[in-house]
């Protein structure tokens, strides 16, 4: 069987997405995260774009050793230095230039002409691969590029030593049989295709990035690019899981495979949706909360007598934890240790202490705890543990004829003590005004907030989510909490936290 290669670009097309702004521990806990799922590329970010993206891609390069670590850059020979220098410590270092090759963006956005565009990309490529020696070119916008000349440019990226061509359709605007005839095309077109890896790059636009993808490999593309959740530019990438749970499911029809540890997904999913903010649709294939769940009575009788009735994959195989009851108050450490085992989480003493306390206590309030409770539970530990500030005590009245009212203690990063107290339009206001007043910080805006909840039931632990605004960069801050308010206080904090660890990094 051939295989697919896997190039996941989360942390560039989908942290470029609005407001998924990830700080670098983000965006390495997402990509050894990626390691373990096995993808063979990642493109961890776009070196020329801003200090951030190059540090990220640096630290990523020389930390995950595994995959193939990619910088992205624009057809300028600054950008592509500035890219090589960002993958130089990396294990398997690859450059990735793009360069828009349409009509209508070389007539109104390049205003260049064909050969000119011709001879940038080859003098670009030529530079690059003189530092790494994987090199991938992209003709930006290929789908409404006249096929004629997107041969032509392919053919001479590949002499002057590109391996990979990717073809992007950019903004989302084809449909499968027709981009899949597209890549039958330049198979038959190129005369030098052989030497290169066909790759894809699908957008969203119209619900057809995983199909288009699909479509191009049926026709001998080996490269998909994807992100997690088909996260990233407006409507989002082909998604990762789709693309390879399809490849896995009908491997029959397919007859490939890719190097992707599918029990990893899920896993991978929830620290994407958790470290963006952005949240997975219910409905979503694959990795939604709906995606195993049958309502219907007659499909309910079916699975329970045989799965394969109506469930085309085994929930297993992505990594999804039961929503069964799995832990009492009584289950003991013994039990939780075994259980994070299972999950796959190895932590350290003092850790497994924090969580366990916080376990039994959560028993204590909600009866049944579950795999996602665990998962919920660890993710606040690790970002109390990361914080600066922290919240200590709160306790906060409202009601239709109360005064919504807010007392805090927050313990700041010297270990001083600070109380204070504030009204509010509401109780989450009042929590907000007051966390303002102990951390005085000047023009701070709350742009989002939203609560989900983790389980079924009243008794649900409630995640909230906040993004705040400060002089144009977005914050996001994440907490859990049975209580819901008490949850988006530590959200609050959380995102003030970010943003002063920012400013630090800045100076
Ligand atoms: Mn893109």
């Amino acid at each position: 069987m051939d295989k697919v290669i896997i190039f996941d670009t989360t942390l560039r097309d989908g942290e470029q997405a609005a407001g998924g702004t990830l700080n670098i521990q983000e965006k390495l806990e997402i990509a050894r995260q990626l390691e373990n799922l096995g993808v063979d590329v990642i493109e961890a970010g776009f070196p020329m774009a801003s200090p951030g993206d190059f540090e990220a891609v640096s630290a990523i390069a020389k930390e995950v050793r595994k995959p193939v670590i990619c910088g992205l850059s624009h057809a300028s020979p600054n950008a592509v230095d500035r890219a090589a220098e960002a993958v130089k410590n990396a294990a398997h270092p690859r450059i990735h230039i793009f360069l828009s090759s349409s009509e209508i963006h070389l007539v109104h956005q390049l205003k260049k002409s064909q050969q000119e565009v011709i001879e940038l990309a080859c003098s670009m490529v030529t530079r690059a691969k003189k530092m790494v020696d994987d090199i991938e070119f992209s003709p930006m916008d290929a789908s409404r590029t006249d096929p004629a000349y997107l041969y032509k440019i392919i053919e001479e990226v590949i002499k002057c030593g590109a391996t990979t061509i990717n073809v992007p359709d950019t903004v989302g605007y084809s449909i499968p049989e027709e981009f899949g005839a597209l890549i039958a095309g330049i198979f038959k077109n190129v005369p030098n295709i052989n030497k290169a890896v066909i790759s894809v790059h699908c957008h969203n636009d119209l619900g057809m990035a995983t199909a288009n993808s699909l479509a191009a490999v049926r026709n001998g593309a080996r490269q998909v690019e994807c992100t997690i959740n088909g996260i990233g530019e407006r409507a989002g990438n082909a998604a990762l899981e789709e693309i390879v749970m399809a490849i896995k499911t009908r491997s029959d029809f397919f007859n490939l495979n890719t190097g992707v540890d599918t029990t990893q997904i899920y896993k991978t999913s929830r620290l994407v949706s958790e470290m963006t903010g952005f949240i997975v649709q219910p409905n979503k294939a694959i990795v939604g909360a709906n995606a195993f769940r049958h309502e219907s009575g007659i499909h309910q009788d079916g699975v329970l007598k045989m799965a394969r009735t109506y469930e085309i994959m085994d929930p297993h195989v992505i990594g999804l934890p039961s929503n069964s009851l799995i832990m009492g108050k009584l289950s003991g450490r013994h039990a939780f240790k075994e259980r994070l085992a299972e999950l796959g989480y190895v932590l350290d003493e003092t850790a497994f202490q924090r969580a366990f306390t916080a376990i039994i206590a959560l028993a204590d309030k909600k009866k049944e705890v579950t795999d996602k409770d665990i998962e919920s539970i660890l993710a606040e530990d690790k970002r109390i543990v990361a914080d600066t500030y922290h919240l200590d005590r709160i306790q906060v009245t409202c009601g239709d004829r109360g005064i919504p009212t807010a007392a805090v203690r927050l313990i700041a990063p010297d270990g001083e003590v600070k109380s204070e107290a504030a009204i509010g339009t509401g109780p989450v206001d009042a929590v907000c005004e007051v966390i303002d007043k102990i951390i005085k910080i000047q023009d701070v805006k709350l742009t989002e907030f939203t609560v989900k909840s983790v389980t079924e039931g009243i008794d649900a632990i409630g995640e909230v989510l906040i993004r705040v605004e400060s002089k144009g960069t977005t914050y996001t801050g994440r907490g859990a909490d049975t209580d819901i308010i008490v949850a988006s206080a530590k959200a609050y904090v959380n995102a003030l936290n970010r943003l002063i660890a920012a400013k630090k990094t800045e100076k």
